[in-house]
């Protein structure tokens, strides 16, 4: 039984591997269609240009051998047995079928690893290659991470996604015909996004059906025209406790059966603001600890009255 008031991923995975599994990132050299010209060429606002999330990976490295630099890594520190392979920067379904196939297989064959996660755009999942990812989901422990981010259009012009959410109710649509688990990623404190908006997304994703969530809090990072928009006051970033209230707010309106992947982000070094979330740890408590605090759990409040965007 879990100690989280919350339906915590990584509770999963150790009821289903029998050990703590970690997840080594990979970078498989893709790029993105709101980079390369076919959607866009400048990307999301947020997005450094090296990908949503991509720091620390090595870039340019075989799979196979980045997850070998991984693994030696994990089990120096955690004395880790099993991983997943996750393959996080940019769009990972973006390439014709056999080259994914490739790519999917080398990681599957590097001893130890029990499964993958596919971070991808819901505009990058044509049907030939969600009929690979369906071969994948019932063939290893498989998820496709998919960056919906807003339902809310207006935030989704603005964060230049180059998508609206029609795109993302498909794919999740899509992907549950075929049995394929879905984790959205959302963004909480977009630009112009209010409060009773970010939690309508909550019931959206109940809608959706979608099976995990990551929820992130915005991130201003280095060199991205967020960055810019910020310096010149455009842009505000959350303060720490209205951060924490609104991640408990919407764990409370979100259905108990969706696995919660992730409750804030990774800044790293090109981190701009919001500086508090660097420290990673004392947000999670502090979730931990208002949720405890209300007496409350994910799921206690879905029948409460629905905020629409
Ligand atoms: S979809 Fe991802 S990789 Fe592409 S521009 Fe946006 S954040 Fe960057």
């Amino acid at each position: 039984m879990s100690i989280k008031r919350y339906n915590a991923f990584s509770d999963e995975l150790k009821q289903v591997f029998g050990c703590r599994v970690h997840r080594i990132s990979v970078d498989a050299g893709f790029t993105c269609p709101n980079r390369d010209g076919t959607v866009g060429s400048d990307g999301c606002i947020y997005c450094g240009g090296a990908g949503s999330g991509s720091f620390g990976i090595a870039r340019g490295l075989p799979v196979a051998a980045q997850l070998e630099d991984g693994k030696e890594v994990m089990v120096r520190k955690y004395k880790a047995k099993k991983f997943i392979a996750y393959f996080q920067p940019y769009s990972n379904t973006y390439a014709p079928p056999e080259e994914l196939r490739a790519i999917y297989d080398e990681a599957l064959a590097v001893p130890d690893i029990v499964g993958l996660i596919v971070g991808t755009r819901p505009d990058c999942l044509p049907p030939a290659v969600l009929d690979l990812l369906t071969e994948y989901a019932r063939r290893t422990w498989f998820w496709l991470e998919l960056g919906l981010q807003s339902p809310v259009e207006r935030t989704l012009r603005l964060m230049n996604r180059g998508h609206g959410f029609a795109a993302s109710a498909e794919a999740v649509e899509r992907c549950r015909e075929r049995g394929i688990r879905v984790c959205t990623h959302v963004i909480l404190g977009l630009p112009g996004e209010t409060r009773e908006e970010m939690l309508a997304t909550a019931g959206i994703l109940n809608d959706l059906g979608v099976d995990g969530v990551k929820l992130h809090l915005l991130h201003v990072m280095k060199g991205t025209r967020l960055a810019g928009m910020y310096e010149q006051g455009e842009v505000k970033c959350m303060e720490r406790d209205d951060y924490v209230g609104l991640v408990c707010d919407f764990l409370e309106r979100l259905n108990p059966r969706i696995s919660i992947q992730r409750l804030t982000g990774d800044g790293g070094r090109d981190l701009v603001a919001p500086l508090w979330s660097l420290a990673k740890f004392e947000v999670l408590n502090a979730i931990d600890g208002e949720l405890a605090r209300r007496g409350t759990r994910q799921g206690d409040k879905t029948d409460a009255p629905r905020f629409t965007v």
